[in-house]
């Protein structure tokens, strides 16, 4: 029989939990290790400890989570996201795939069905990179990527660092040695979370099972020419990098849609020109690249095309170039395995669900080289994200939810 979870308790704690926010009437901003994150913690210790789980904290804030199974020993079965949000972020970014987990759980629990492996629930610290610029930092740290010597680096914009800043909200950094990741005590992974997008919401479908996590590559393009006279410089005299930039731009449309892969994506959503006057032409403009692929040869694709087509635009108009790289992250297979576990769930359940793959970035990414990891995806109303209107409907999360136990459970029997 297929397992049903109280869908109206899980909006009641979804609800209660978006009450602590910083900016209330303007969306949820909940940094992490802020006044409203901390009371946003007691919320949820409270709700672990009636549960009846067994919680632990470690040096960064990570809370894990446990309902025992019947084979102490047996590796653990995860399943969580983040609390904290953007600056006038929504209730549901993080928050469906953390209470989602406790709901999972807790109908296991109450269903009685035998289960030899331990479930947790796993909240992550400081996912958006609000505090520090850096996304995904507390799962980083739970897998190693962060050590001590990162998190003294990490500066928030009054230069506090994420050291500090966990010191201060009662943490023991220090300690995160002893609380890194066991791949080996760990035998599956899986992030419910919000699309963030408006594919299941066009398709009329209301759970997406992921694939892969999309790779991004950021680039910085700066072209130097001569600032001058509007009026007095005859065309075939300039050296105007706006022209090169205008052309460059439409060739990162025509290179991302050649790319042969079928989900390569590439925006310039940042340009600046400078001095940004309409009677000079311009000395320098620079503009932005984000591309980004669940295949690494279209993201591959874009940056070499355009590392032919930039040096040769800029020689032909006598400019200078720079190409600079600004961040990149690769893109990430999710397993199989646990896919097909998924899927065999949400037939079990009747839930219509759509193969697809995440254009953003979540906690479960950290998880996918080490462990075999999965995500569920709900729509997204209006695909709207990281802003106050972020809106699931109800039986939508229910449906991710009820899911996400069924998987629960069948990975921990
Ligand atoms: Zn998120």
């Amino acid at each position: 029989m297929a397992l049903e979870i109280n869908a109206r308790r899980l909006m009641s704690h979804l609800e209660e939990l978006s009450s602590f926010n910083r900016t209330p009437g303007e969306g949820v901003t909940r940094f992490s290790y802020s006044a409203e994150d901390g009371e946003a913690r007691k919320y949820l210790l409270s709700l672990f400890n009636a549960a009846g789980l067994g919680v632990s904290v470690d040096g960064v804030g990570n809370i894990r989570a446990r309902l025992e199974g019947s084979r102490p020993d047996a590796p653990v079965v995860l399943s969580g996201s983040h609390i904290d949000t953007v600056l006038h972020g929504g209730e549901y970014d993080g928050a469906v795939g953390t209470l989602g987990a406790l709901e999972a759980v807790q109908t296991v629990a109450e269903s009685g069905a035998p289960h030899s492996h331990p479930i947790e629930v796993i909240v992550f610290a400081e996912e958006e990179g609000s505090n520090f610029g850096s996304t995904l930092s507390g799962s980083k740290a739970l897998v190693g990527k962060y050590g001590v010597d990162e998190m003294k680096k990490l500066k928030n914009p009054e230069g506090k660092t994420m050291y500090d800043m966990a010191r201060d909200a009662g943490y023991d950094p220090d300690s995160m040695p002893s609380h890194l990741l066991r791949p080996e005590l760990v035998k599956a992974m899986i992030e419910l979370h919000i699309e963030q997008s408006v594919v299941l919401e066009s398709k009329g479908i209301p759970v997406g099972i992921v694939q892969a996590v999309a790779g991004i590559k950021a680039l910085e393009i700066r072209l130097k020419g001569v600032s001058n006279h509007a009026g007095a410089t005859p065309m075939n005299l300039r050296q105007d990098p706006m022209v090169a930039a205008a052309h460059l731009i439409a060739q990162v449309e025509t290179l991302a849609k050649g790319t042969g892969t079928g989900s390569t994506v590439a925006t310039v959503g940042r340009i600046q020109c400078f001095p940004n006057v309409s009677n000079i032409i311009p000395g320098e403009v620079r503009f932005s690249i984000d591309i980004r692929d669940t295949v690494r040869s279209g993201i591959e694709s874009v940056v070499d095309g355009m590392a032919v087509l930039a040096p040769a635009t800029a020689v032909s108009r006598g400019l200078a170039l720079e190409i600079v790289p600004v961040s990149e992250s690769a893109p990430v297979a999710l397993d199989s395995g646990v896919l097909s576990v998924i899927e065999a769930c949400a037939k079990k359940q009747g839930t219509p669900y759509h193969r697809m793959n995440s254009g953003a970035v979540h906690d479960a990414c950290m998880f996918a080289p080490l462990v075999p990891t999965g995500m569920i995806f709900v729509p997204s109303r209006g695909g709207r994200s990281h802003v106050p209107e972020e809106h699931t409907a109800p039986e939508e999360i229910a449906k991710g939810a009820a899911l996400l136990a069924e998987t629960l459970l069948e990975l921990a029997r």
